[in-house]
């Protein structure tokens, strides 16, 4: 008899883990709380519109190439990926200015070298090292589960990460190469993506920057949720077993410190040798297990850094705007204090940096013809109030910035559909803690050892996958987590990225 896995949750580490253990044999039945898989990589569709709800950046193909193969899949059987140029346009608040970024050094360079002088020079050194580290993360710690503090510190990331500073804070770390605002704002910005400050995160994440100025960014053509039907294809094939619409209750235990199979929120139980959650960690620990099969306490979780929430406008638009790429950034002034607002003194963000992301640009199935559909993010702290009139005056407070800062005039009077997706949302519809759009920070206290491991400390057969344990944020990131989840209920120890099941 196949061993039997039960799969709480169909997010990105949900889904790939599915598709692994069903690779390996093992007999996979997949639980997920909402109506359609794929967890914060959703989508909906409304009035010819169809709106990616999450993830917008396809960041890391290797990563993609390098899952899709284990599971004896070419990514291209599945996405029509598209090199995006530029990759993403910058506007820099309050000065009229914009600048564009297309993963092409040759390009790339003159721009910096506009924004600081002798800042070519200085980024070549920087995306050298970054290179390194990222080739260092992927190869040697990455991919690998950590038990104790030996299995993180080999003698390469001990003498390379003192060598590097890779752990005193990013925005010292960048500070030492660049000396402009601009520039400094334009190798800490991808932090957002990981849910983290330049003041509080490791300067190791400067391998964001390799990504993204050597590596490109991507969009699969149809939208983003495109990754999340390959993944389903790809599990249909294999066999895995999906249930929507069918939120867990409890995670069943027996004896011997053993779970021993889920119950749903209808009152059916599915028995299962071991259980996989995909659902938040906090979520799964606080609701689905008695206080003995915890492996955090409550206090573990009030103390936490929390990635930010998001406060989201999905528009459509009457018509075709101009002045508009892919992916617009645009930074607020006080950098310092947008972050304070976020992490330290929460509140709603006066000063906000803001993305906007218009995938009509490129893809004409996203919005009906001659129209434009927006997507507009705002990173908030986790846990804040607001009433709906409150949520609609900041709405309008984030849409007169950007007609002022894009030029887009009459933008209001342009909109023909707009939905407000915020920290509520996030936690009514995904189970996520305090509304974080994200899950755990990546903090120092919350990197690598130091964030919850994906095996429980209580339950033998008991996993997590997800942005919530290692390695943390990010869509390929979780496909690592999903990798890493397989290794831990297999037995492999191995430091790499497996090449055959
Ligand atoms: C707005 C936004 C923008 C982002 N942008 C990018 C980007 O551009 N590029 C990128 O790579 N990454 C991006 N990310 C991050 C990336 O999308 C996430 O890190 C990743 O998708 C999280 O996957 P996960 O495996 O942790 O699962 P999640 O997406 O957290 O899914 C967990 C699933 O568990 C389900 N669940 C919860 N409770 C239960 C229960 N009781 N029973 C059953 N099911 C349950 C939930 O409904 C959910 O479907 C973004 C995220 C957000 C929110």
């Amino acid at each position: 008899m196949n061993r039997k896995v039960a799969i709480i949750g169909g997010g990105i580490g949900g889904l790939a883990t599915a598709c692994l253990l069903a690779k390996k044999g093992f007999a996979v039945q997949l639980f997920e709380k909402n109506a359609q898989l794929g967890g914060v990589c959703n989508s909906f569709e409304a009035e010819g519109f169809t709106f990616d709800m999450g993830p917008s950046w396809y960041l890391m193909p290797d990563v993609f190439e390098n899952f899709f193969k284990l599971l004896g899949e070419n990514v291209a059987d599945h996405l029509d990926l598209i090199k995006l140029s530029p990759s993403y346009r910058i506007f820099f608040k309050d000065t009229g200015q914009h600048y564009d970024f297309y993963s092409d050094l040759s390009r790339d360079l003159n721009t910096i070298e506009i924004l600081e002088p002798g800042g070519a020079a200085k980024l070549q050194e920087y995306l050298k090292l970054s290179e390194m580290q990222y080739k260092i993360a992927l190869q040697s710690f990455m991919y690998k589960n950590y038990d104790t503090v030996f299995d993180f510190l080999n003698k390469q990331v001990a003498t390379e990460g003192r060598r590097l500073k890779v752990f005193s804070k990013m925005n010292t770390y960048v500070e030492k190469f660049f000396k402009t605002d601009e520039v400094q704002k334009i190798m800490e910005y991808q932090l957002v993506f990981l849910g983290s400050s330049p003041y509080n995160t490791p300067a190791l994440y400067n391998i964001m920057s390799h990504i993204d100025f050597n590596m490109g960014v991507y969009y699969p053509r149809g939208g983003v949720y495109q990754i999340v039907r390959a993944l389903h294809n790809i599990g249909e094939k294999l066999g895995v077993e999906y249930f929507t619409d069918a939120p867990i209750d409890r995670i069943l235990t027996g004896s011997k410190r053993r779970v021993r199979g889920v119950r749903l929120q209808s009152g059916e139980e599915f028995s299962a040798d071991l259980v996989v959650s995909n659902a938040n960690i906090q979520h799964t620990e606080t609701k689905m297990l008695s206080r003995p099969h915890r492996s955090f306490s409550d206090r573990y979780w009030k103390t936490r850094t929390l990635a930010p929430s998001a406060f989201i406008l999905y528009l459509g638009l009457k018509d075709k705007v101009p002045g508009i790429a892919h992916h617009n950034l645009i930074f607020s002034k006080d950098w310092r204090s947008n972050f304070a607002e976020i992490f330290d003194d929460p509140q709603w963000p006066t000063d906000p940096s803001l993305y906007i992301c218009a995938p009509s640009v490129t893809d004409e199935s996203a919005a009906p013809p001659g129209q434009e559909n927006l997507f507009v993010l705002v990173p908030t702290a986790p846990g804040l109030k607001a009433t709906e009139k409150q949520l609609a005056k900041y709405a309008d407070k984030i849409l007169t910035t950007i007609e002022r800062e894009i030029h887009i005039p009459n933008l209001r009077e342009r909109i023909c559909y707009q939905r407000i997706f915020w920290g509520k949302d996030f936690t009514e519809r995904y189970n996520n803690y305090r509304g974080s759009a994200l899950g755990l920070a990546h903090t120092i206290s919350q990197t690598a050892l130091l964030r919850p491991n994906n095996k429980s400390k209580r339950l033998k057969n008991l996993f997590y996958v997800g942005a919530n344990t290692n390695p943390g944020i990010g869509m390929p990131i979780c496909l690592i987590s999903a990798e890493l989840a397989y290794k831990r209920i297999v037995g492999d120890k191995s430091a790499s990225h497996l090449e055959v099941l």
